[in-house]
């Protein structure tokens, strides 16, 4: 089946948290304690952070998560709303809390983040079976690993079924990704410490874990490389996209940002390296901005982005 003319060009599947941020001087060791600015809550969960970002570039966009029915879990739904997300697939939980990511964000912008998955972790295989003809209408799935991995991979199969392309971003990184997983991404997105990890080659360059991504089974590759941009690898052969140079402000989410982007434009006809090309843009202006999804730009904002 083609993806042309489906009701929505991103299907997310995925996590929805409420992102506690704090910025500190220094980060924290074992046993320390440091003092912070004062806390940050505001959207996130690299389900719902991969679906505002492609909502806000145009991207016709459905999310399927949970939340709890609690006041995060209505902060995350105004997020998407905001965004231009249909949010129907959503289910509000009334025995779970929506889950919440801590944020230490460090004086060099990069961050370090703990999980608390709440709702996410009863995101079930039988919330992808009432969704199906929402997958049937979507043109990509676009999946992460913050929910149960059983589900991630009822949501691949039921695509794999209904002709639907699935993005997937395996983050946070497991030990090993399942073979039935890797064999349907198309691409496979990672960043360099996921592409080590999964690819098995300690002492490789992005080049190494791209190739041997494939060879495990992966259809294609994308390797993000922070401020230097992606590499991409497919059956027509490596490409490398230069990143765009911006101040880095936070650049929590920006992989998410980038992943959206990327999935949005898959759906809408680019290849892989079109697709990559724009997706680096929108990663880029998000770390000009504090936050996850509040840093997502729209295509106006892209415009004011160095060439
Ligand atoms: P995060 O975990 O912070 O969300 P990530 O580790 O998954 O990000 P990265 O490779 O760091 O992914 O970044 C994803 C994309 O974001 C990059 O391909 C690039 O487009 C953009 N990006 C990230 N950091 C920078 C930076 N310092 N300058 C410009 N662009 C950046």
């Amino acid at each position: 089946m083609s993806g042309a003319g489906r009701g929505y060009d991103v299907l997310v599947v995925g996590s929805a948290n409420a992102d506690l941020t704090v910025r500190v001087d220094r980060r924290p060791g074992a046993g320390e304690t440091v003092l912070g600015t004062d806390l940050v809550e505001s959207a996130g969960g690299k389900g719902a952070n991969q679906a505002a970002a492609a909502a806000r570039i145009g991207g016709r966009t459905a999310l399927l998560a949970r939340v709890g029915k609690d006041a995060y879990g209505d902060l995350l739904l105004a997020a998407q709303r905001a965004a231009g997300t249909d949010v129907t697939p959503v289910v509000v939980d009334a025995a779970a809390r929506t889950g919440t990511a801590m944020i230490i964000v460090g004086p060099d912008g990069d961050n370090s983040i703990v999980v608390s998955p709440g709702a996410n972790a009863a995101l079930t295989p039988q919330d992808v079976a009432a969704a199906r003809q929402t997958v049937a209408a979507a043109t990509v799935l676009s999946l992460q690993l913050e929910i149960p991995i059983e589900t991630v991979r009822a949501a691949a199969a039921t695509a794999e079924e209904c002709g639907t392309r699935v993005v997937l971003n395996p983050s946070p990184v497991p030990e090993r990704l399942a073979p039935e997983l890797l064999a349907v991404a198309d691409p496979l997105v990672v960043n360099e410490h996921e592409a080590r990890r999964l690819s098995g080659v300690a002492d490789g360059t992005p080049r190494d874990w791209a190739h041997a991504l494939r060879e495990l089974g992966a259809r294609s590759v994308v390797v993000t490389l922070g401020g230097d941009g992606a590499l991409l690898l497919d059956a027509e052969g490596l490409h490398e996209v230069p990143g765009v140079t911006v101040d880095a402000v936070d650049t929590t989410g920006a992989g998410d940002a980038f992943t959206g982007a990327l999935a949005t434009r898959l759906a809408r006809g680019d290849g892989l390296p079109d697709a990559a090309r724009f997706a680096v843009r929108v990663g880029a202006a998000a770390v000009t901005k504090p936050g996850a999804q509040p840093s997502y730009p729209t295509l106006a904002d892209l415009d004011a982005l160095p060439q």
